[in-house]
């Protein structure tokens, strides 16, 4: 039975635990270690926003920039009553390592505005974030820093994103990814970084000799990640046992009709009459009898108090850091694999990095062009990954690790940088 103990760790330090793995056997000299593990540059800015009842509220945001040695800083930006700077160090240095890995011409930067974005109306929500481009305005740019969809924001937050900064200095598609395909977005990234941890969760599966056919697989959360994995990996022949939101789980041993599901969370629709499931915790779901588990939400639902009660043979991080140092031992012992989340959540930056290719060239791509490129980077990236793995005889976590903060390593040696 699963526990719902206190994580072993925090996001921040699981992110400079598999840095600091990477940077001692790469042996980095201490200037360069301290240089990659502390980011360039934070941003904390205080929005001030008119709600529709006219009160004056403040949000706080947050810019954090990593690193900028491999390209422009490239990053999600957070609506989540849990975004606080620590957070967002963590994730701004995941998106660095993420970049390098699959090749990207970027470096790595992310941001987060602390609020509750289902609290919010659709103008509300609009308010905070023009309110929120002013103060970052500074630190952005089409060249220089570029936001994306993160957790709590899609489409329209960076509709809005975009129309402001057009509105503060002209016109520039390039300055955020992931916006709706009429406002210059690409076919395929709303779906990219869910159909991106199913390519990755076949190859290993085929790397494995298991079959896709009947794969058990449990995925935690089913936001916009979640659904689209789930929804993609049962049109790959897996049969999804079990699900879960941030109300409860959803499971059945035959397997789950993903697609209606998809259609009611979709549609906003509650509760799921008619549908042949039982309820569970969510706790319940993350140690569910399955084959492969996802999880697809926050980070650290992994961790030293529940990993002996996981029964899968597999975990694909599709969520940021969903794993402490503390669990990754215990599944490394108990012959679990993982595969990590700078590998395994990669499609969406992917398609972001293809946008922002379109909106630079003034180009549009078809659906076919997109996927066909994120499975090829995709797939790049996972055999690096797997060589590095077999070569160094070290975690999947590891190999990715080392590879990345060599790239980086690399670049920022070339640039001359002191
Ligand atoms: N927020 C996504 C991530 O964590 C996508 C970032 C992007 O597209 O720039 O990878």
């Amino acid at each position: 039975m699963a526990t719902t103990a206190q994580p072993d760790a925090t996001e921040l330090e699981t992110v400079e635990h598999a840095f600091d793995e990477a940077a001692t056997t790469l042996d980095l000299s201490p200037d360069v270690r301290e240089r990659l593990d502390l980011p360039e540059r934070e941003l904390i800015a205080q929005v001030p926003v008119r709600m529709d009842d006219g009160r004056v509220e403040v949000f706080t945001a947050y810019r954090v920039q990593h690193s900028n040695a491999r390209g422009p800083y490239k990053g999600g930006f957070r609506y989540h009553p849990k975004v606080d700077l620590d957070g967002v160090r963590a994730l701004a240095a995941t998106m660095t390592w993420k970049t390098a890995l699959t090749e990207l011409p970027f470096g790595g930067a992310k941001g987060g505005v602390n609020v509750d974005p289902k609290g919010l109306s659709s103008s509300e929500r609009q308010a905070v974030t023009r309110g929120l481009m002013g103060p970052l305005e500074c630190v952005l740019g089409p060249m220089k820093d570029i936001m994306a969809p993160d957790m709590g924001s899609g489409p329209p937050e960076m509709a809005w994103m975009m129309d402001e900064w057009s509105r503060l200095r002209g016109y520039a598609p390039a300055i955020v990814t992931g916006k709706p395909v009429v406002l210059g977005g690409t076919e395929g990234r709303v779906e990219a970084t869910g159909y991106g941890v199913a390519l990755i969760t076949r190859s290993i599966v085929h790397e494995l000799g298991w079959d896709m056919e009947g794969l058990r697989v449990a995925v935690q959360g089913f936001g916009n990640v979640g659904s689209h994995a789930a929804h993609s990996l049962s049109r790959m022949g897996c049969k999804v046992v079990g699900v879960s939101d941030v109300n409860s789980a959803y499971v059945n041993d035959s397997g789950l009709d993903v697609g209606e599901l998809v259609r009611r969370a979709r549609s906003g629709i509650i509760g799921h009459e008619g549908m042949d499931l039982e309820e569970a915790s969510n706790d319940e779901l993350l140690t569910l009898d399955c084959d492969v588990l996802i999880p697809a939400a926050l980070g650290m639902v992994l961790h030293a108090g529940n990993a002996d009660d996981v029964k899968a043979s597999l975990v694909v991080e599709a969520a940021n850091s969903p794993t402490t140092p503390g669990a990754d031992a215990i599944f490394e012992e108990r012959g679990i694999r993982v595969l990590p989340d700078v590998l395994a959540n990669a499609g969406g930056v992917i398609v972001s990095y293809l946008e922002w290719i379109q909106n630079t060239q003034n180009v549009q791509w078809s659906r076919r062009q997109v996927d066909d490129e994120l499975e090829e980077r995709m797939r790049s990236a996972f055999e690096a990954a797997c060589f590095r793995a077999h070569h160094d005889g070290c975690t999947l976590r590891q190999a990715a690790y080392r590879l990345a903060v060599e790239r980086v390593v690399e670049a920022v040696g070339l640039r001359g940088h002191p």
